[in-house]
């Protein structure tokens, strides 16, 4: 029987440089109170410097080396990777108060990342960010106006070794509009917050309710 009992769910979010998933997930959880469904991004630890704007505890959770490696010592991250000699990774205490607290929790992380935290957490939902096609994903890549031509050739390589990838994803979206994308990333939080596997713990909760309807009168 499923151990859910109203928490919420962990939805991984991957997709290649410039598919538009950063775009999608954040349209979803702008749309995410209207469709009343409670869900937020996760907020990932990191031994990188804080950056102009940046806010501790909203962009990044700040912390030293040491206090990363404590943390990896201690089993407390769902996945942790390094860029440019600093780590990046997705606190457990943190992603289980939130889960806890009933809420959600979608996690944009890279193909490897999504392979940690399934290995933690296995009813974990994988959502796989494709664009329509490179001629397309090119297009976005140059109009973003970011990389060099070089950067361009490496991201699309990148991209053309990651993609197949996408085959053991449970769910696929075709990003060609934002907003459809967003739209029916919240659809796929619906429906398995609504899937016997999440909330089969219900049935027994409602038979148990048997023989009280008149004290509720
Ligand atoms: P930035 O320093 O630009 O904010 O992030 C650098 C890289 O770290 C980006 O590619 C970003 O996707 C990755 N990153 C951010 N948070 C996490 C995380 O929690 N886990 C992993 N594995 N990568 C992350």
């Amino acid at each position: 029987m499923s151990e859910a009992r109203n928490k919420g769910i962990i939805i991984i979010v991957s997709g290649p440089s410039a598919s538009g998933k950063g775009t999608v997930v954040s349209r979803a959880l702008a749309k995410a109170d209207d469709a009343r469904i409670d869900v937020q991004l996760s907020i990932s630890m990191t031994t990188r410097g804080i950056g102009k704007g940046e806010k501790e505890g909203e962009t990044y959770f700040y912390v030293s080396k040491e206090e990363f490696e404590k943390n990896i010592a201690r089993s407390n991250l769902a996945e942790y990777n390094s860029y440019a000699g600093e780590y990046y990774g997705t606190p457990k205490d943190k992603l289980e108060e939130w889960l806890n607290s009933g809420s959600s929790v979608i996690l944009e992380i890279d193909v490897n990342g999504a392979k940690q935290v399934l290995r933690q957490y296995p009813d974990a939902v994988t959502v796989y960010i494709l664009p329509p096609s490179f001629q397309e994903l090119e297009y976005r890549l140059r109009s973003r106006g970011r990389d060099s031509e070089e950067k361009i050739k490496y991201r699309l390589a990148k991209g053309r070794d990651e993609i197949p990838e996408a085959h053991w994803y449970d769910y696929i979206l075709v990003n060609e509009i934002i907003e459809e994308s967003a739209d029916d990333l919240l659809c796929i939080i619906r429906a398995e917050l609504n899937s016997r596997r999440h909330i089969e713990y219900k049935i027994d909760e409602v038979l148990a309710t048997y023989g009280e309807e008149e004290k509720n009168d």
